[in-house]
C-alpha cells in the first residue's frame, strides 16, 4: 500500500458499480487532476477566518490576507530553485493561461520570430503560440521521444531568429521526461529562450531552474495547482521581472496601474502590473500547502515511489495479450507514472467504461489535448485526418492514459490487471 495514501482527501471513497454494489473508487487520471491534500483543504479552512480583499483592504484581515498572497511568491520561487531576485511569480488561472500571457508579453506584433516548439506538447503549448510567431515543431523519433539533433537543426536552420524553444518538462501522453537542462544549454547558445511548461513535471520531480551552469538556466517556467493536489482556478507563471517591465498586460485593470488619468497611466510594477482584477488568494493559500506537503513527502521520494508504480504496471500490462504500450523507456530513464495502451480489437472509450462500470477505475481516453503527437504515435495519416474532419462524429483514434499519483497503490495495479485480462479475452461480452 501507499504510505501517503492518508494524505489526499477521498481515497478510499465509496462509489457504485453498474450492478449497483459498492466499490472503493481507483483514481488512474491524475494526470488530468490530483485530489486535494488534507493539508490543503485544512489550510483553506484555517484561513477562511482570515479571508479577505488583499492589497487594498485597511483592516486586519486585509493585510493579513496581503501577507500570505505575497510571501507565497517567494515559497513558489524556492519550491522550484528560481532566482529570488530577478525572476517573479504570476499568479494566473492555470498554465494555459500562463503560457497564453507569456505568448502575449513576448510578442512583438508580427510574426518575424520564431517559436520552436514540439510535436509532444499539449495544445496549451502550442496554440498559444500560432497566431502570433512563426512555429517550428522540433520532432520525436520513432519511440514518442524528443530528438536533440532535429532541435539543433532547427536551431542552426532559423539561427538568431528563434526567440524560445518551448517545451514540456515530461509528456502528458508519455510520461517520458524530457532533459530541460541539455535543451535550455541548445536554447542558450544560440542567443534564445526556455519555456518549460511544468503542467505534469513539477507535481512528481523536483525542478531546479537554476542549476550551477548558466546555461542550464531555465528562463520560464509554467503550472497548475490542480494537478499538484490543491484546488483549480490557480496556476503560476515565474519569469524574469525584465519580462514585463515594457508594454503592458492582456488584461488590465483594478490592480494593475499606479496613477490612471483620462489621459495617461503609470502602470504598477511586475507583478501586480500583469495581475489584473481581485486575486484567487484562496487558491494561493491552498497552492502554498501544496507545495509544504510535497516538500515534506520530499520530491525525490515521491518520484521513486511512483516510478515502482510505473514499473510494476508496465510489467504487469506487457503481459496480458493483446495490449500494445506507447512509451517505452530503459532502465533508470526518467519518466513520470503515465502509460498509454490500447487493447486489441476494443475501442478505447470502451476499455475506458468497462473500467469505470465493471471496477470503479477512473482513466482518460481520447487524444489529452496532445493531437498531433497521437497521430504520430498512432500513425494516422494527414489523409485520415481530413476524413475525421469531414465526417464530422466519426469515431476517433485514441489511447487509454494512466496516471498514478503518490497516493495509488500496487492493489489497484492489481484490480485494474484482472479487468484488463478479461478484456482481452473477451472483447465483446461487455456491452452496456
Ligand atoms: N500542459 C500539459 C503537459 C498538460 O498536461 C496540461 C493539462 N492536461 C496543460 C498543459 C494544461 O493545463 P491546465 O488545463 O491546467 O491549463
Amino acid at each position: 500500500r501507499s504510505n501517503f495514501r492518508h494524505l489526499v482527501v477521498g481515497a478510499d471513497t465509496k462509489i457504485p458499480l453498474f450492478n449497483s454494489q459498492f466499490v472503493t473508487a481507483i483514481n488512474f487520471d491524475n494526470a488530468a487532476s490530483t485530489p486535494p491534500f488534507v493539508s490543503v483543504m485544512e489550510e483553506i479552512n484555517k484561513f477562511s477566518t482570515m479571508y479577505s480583499s488583499i492589497h487594498r483592504g485597511t483592516g486586519y484581515k486585509s493585510k493579513v490576507s496581503s501577507q500570505l498572497f505575497e510571501e507565497a511568491r517567494s515559497i513558489i520561487l524556492n519550491f522550484v530553485n528560481a532566482d529570488p531576485l530577478r525572476d517573479t511569480v504570476i499568479f494566473v488561472k492555470n498554465t494555459t493561461e500562463a503560457i497564453n500571457k507569456l505568448s502575449y508579453r513576448l510578442w512583438e506584433g508580427n510574426k518575424k520570430s520564431v517559436i520552436l516548439s514540439t510535436w509532444m506538447e499539449h495544445h496549451s503549448n502550442d496554440l498559444p503560440w500560432r497566431n502570433k510567431f512563426q512555429v517550428d515543431y522540433i520532432q520525436t523519433d520513432s519511440f514518442g521521444k524528443l530528438s536533440l539533433g532535429d532541435l539543433e537543426n532547427k536551431l542552426t536552420k532559423h539561427k538568431g531568429n528563434v526567440k524560445l524553444v518551448t517545451v514540456t518538462g515530461a509528456s502528458n501522453v508519455t510520461g517520458y521526461v524530457n532533459p530541460i537542462h541539455k535543451i535550455a544549454e541548445l536554447a542558450h547558445r544560440y542567443q534564445a529562450k526556455i519555456l518549460v511548461d511544468g503542467a505534469q513535471l513539477v507535481p512528481h520531480n523536483a525542478v531546479n531552474m537554476k542549476p550551477k551552469n548558466p546555461l542550464h538556466h531555465i528562463d520560464y517556467l509554467a503550472f497548475s495547482a490542480h494537478k499538484m493536489y490543491a484546488p483549480f482556478g490557480i496556476g503560476v507563471l515565474i519569469a524574469p521581472q525584465e519580462t514585463f517591465n515594457k508594454g503592458i498586460s492582456e488584461f488590465v485593470g483594478g490592480g494593475t496601474a499606479e496613477i490612471v488619468t483620462h489621459d495617461w497611466v503609470v502602470w504598477d510594477n511586475p507583478p501586480h502590473k500583469e495581475e489584473a482584477g481581485s486575486p484567487n488568494v484562496m487558491g494561493v493559500v491552498a497552492l502554498v500547502a501544496a507545495i509544504k506537503t510535497l516538500t515534506a513527502v520530499g520530491m525525490r521520494t515521491i518520484d521513486h515511489y511512483e516510478n515502482e508504480l510505473t514499473n510494476y504496471a508496465n510489467l504487469k500490462l506487457r503481459s496480458i495479450p493483446g495490449i500494445t504500450l506507447y512509451a517505452q523507456t530503459a532502465p533508470g530513464e526518467p519518466r513520470i507514472g503515465v502509460i498509454p495502451f490500447n487493447i486489441k480489437g476494443i475501442a478505447h472509450e470502451q476499455v475506458a467504461t468497462i473500467l469505470s462500470n465493471e471496477a470503479g477505475i477512473a482513466v482518460r481516453t481520447g487524444c489529452f489535448c496532445t493531437q498531433p503527437y497521437i497521430q504520430k504515435l498512432l500513425s494516422i495519416s494527414p489523409q485520415q485526418m481530413e476524413f475525421y474532419r469531414r465526417s464530422g462524429n466519426a469515431a476517433r483514434p485514441g489511447i487509454v492514459r494512466l496516471s498514478f499519483g503518490l497516493y495509488n497503490d500496487f492493489s489497484e495495479i492489481n484490480t485494474l490487471c484482472q479487468i484488463l485480462e478479461k478484456i482481452s479475452k473477451h472483447p465483446t461480452t461487455y456491452i452496456y
